[in-house]
């Protein structure tokens, strides 16, 4: 068995994971403890030096979320992750090594709402700047880059549109330009969409979503492809130069593919402290755990729900790329092969108006702020999560005010479909 690579479904349940050596407990422990007691003084100073690995203070590492680091890690292809307390502290912590003032990134236009907001605004007090580009023109993300640049930066199935981009295409161009390409794989999944596959250097979810799949906690993850040659130039000195906060040590010199990794947890939890609580990884290991399960029938059910409503007349469009109509449908077979994920909007005929009757009418559906949740959930981006953005942001974004976006659960499609029906019926009287 030892040389036989393991399936999907079987990592999903198995990988990090191993009886636990203290008890022999099968499922991963909550290890809900601060700190760790050292062996001896000698054992203490050796895990401060970063010259054995090893469990100081649950800031940094834990080992219930440990399991959940190498799970997603491995279902990714990556070499190693570091969670963090949520998505978008994710997002944060992959750029802290590879950033410093002065310095910007290249990002698509169509992205979560928060991560425009947080790119647009919020990262400047930092000094970094975010270039946004529609990354279907190729030209232009290549014009848009440049010496300043740390990173380019998109979403494998784009929120809220669910668009899909051409991952290969911009992991070339990154490439070229020596810069790593960040994938926010978090409505995707490591089931439908492989970012490293395609040339992505770090993958970074919001676990919140389908990862956990209920909606029960927040969390987030960075995981390295190991792929990176950070010394290969000086645009990244966090991992090619010397560390003044561990007595000179150069990460890239002494951790390798790691290196990014072990930057993540001794600088970026130590000092940011976006950490991931045990009880959060509990709760994501358990998801993952059928992952694979719910994707399938997240993406049946969206295709059905899809087909239902581009049919409908009170239905202006409908945006699911795993539409044969959809301009991405081709890129479904090439990027995420197993299906387009089950995010979406619609054009609601009536605007605004009618938008916002339809979200109070639904049933089923709950009217939330969230996506990727085994429930069906739906939002009016407008007049919520795209909110903070101008006019023109919310279009480039995909989500006018005639928008609605739909996460499609795992509940019985013909339900939704009448859901959806009763609905579309009230809004449109
Ligand atoms: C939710 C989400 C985020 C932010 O994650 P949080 O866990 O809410 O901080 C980032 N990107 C995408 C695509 C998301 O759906």
């Amino acid at each position: 068995m030892s040389d036989h690579t393991y399936g999907f479904d079987t990592l999903q349940i198995h990988a990090g994971a191993r009886p636990d050596p203290a008890t022999g407990a099968r499922q991963t422990p909550i290890y809900q403890t601060t700190a760790y007691v050292f062996r001896d003084a000698d054992h203490a100073a050796a895990l401060f030096n970063l010259q054995e690995v090893g469990y100081i203070y649950s800031r940094l590492t834990n080992p219930t979320v440990a399991v959940l680091q190498e799970r997603i890690a491995t279902l990714e292809g990556g070499v190693g992750a570091v969670c963090c307390s949520s998505g978008h502290a994710a997002q944060i912590m992959a750029l802290f090594p590879l950033m410093g003032p002065g310095k910007n990134i290249v990002a698509s236009t169509r992205l979560y709402g928060g991560t425009v907001t947080q790119f647009s605004q919020t990262i400047k007090r930092f000094g970094w700047e975010c270039k946004f580009v529609d990354f279907d023109d190729l030209d232009a993300v290549k014009a848009a880059i440049d010496d300043d640049t740390r990173a380019v930066f998109g979403e494998a199935i784009a929120n809220p549109g669910g668009y899909i981009m051409d991952v290969r295409a911009i992991a070339d161009i990154a490439d070229a330009a020596e810069i790593p390409l960040i994938i926010d794989n978090t409505s995707a999944t490591p089931y439908l969409c492989r970012p490293i596959e395609h040339g992505a250097t770090l993958v970074v979810h919001s676990t919140t979503k389908y990862l956990t799949g209920n909606g029960t906690v927040t969390g987030g993850c960075v995981v390295d492809s190991g792929k990176f040659d950070w010394s290969a130039n000086d645009k990244f000195p966090s991992l090619s130069q010397p560390e003044p906060a561990y007595h000179g040590l150069k990460f890239h010199e002494t951790f390798g593919n790691l290196a990014y990794t072990f930057h993540g947890i001794a600088i970026g939890l130590r000092d940011l402290g976006m950490t991931m609580n045990p009880q959060a990884a509990h709760y994501t290991l358990m998801g993952i755990e059928t992952l694979s399960l719910r994707m399938d029938r997240h993406v049946e059910n969206a295709r059905k729900v899809a087909e239902w409503l581009e049919k409908d007349d009170r239905i202006e469009k409908v945006t699911y790329a795993g539409l044969k109509s959809s301009p991405y449908y081709d890129r479904v077979k090439k990027v995420c092969p197993r299906g387009a994920g089950a995010l979406f909007t619609i054009s609601v005929k009536g605007g605004y108006e009618a938008c916002v009757k339809l979200v109070n009418a639904l049933e089923i559906f709950s009217h939330v702020a969230n996506l990727g949740d085994a429930r069906s959930l739906v939002i009016h981006s407008a007049s919520t999560t795209h909110r903070q953005l101008s006019a023109e942001q919310q279009e480039a974004a995909g989500a006018g005010p005639n928008v609605v976006r739909l996460s499609i659960g795992i509940e019985d499609a013909d339900d939704l479909i009448a859901d959806l029906d009763q609905a579309l019926s009230k809004a449109s009287s």
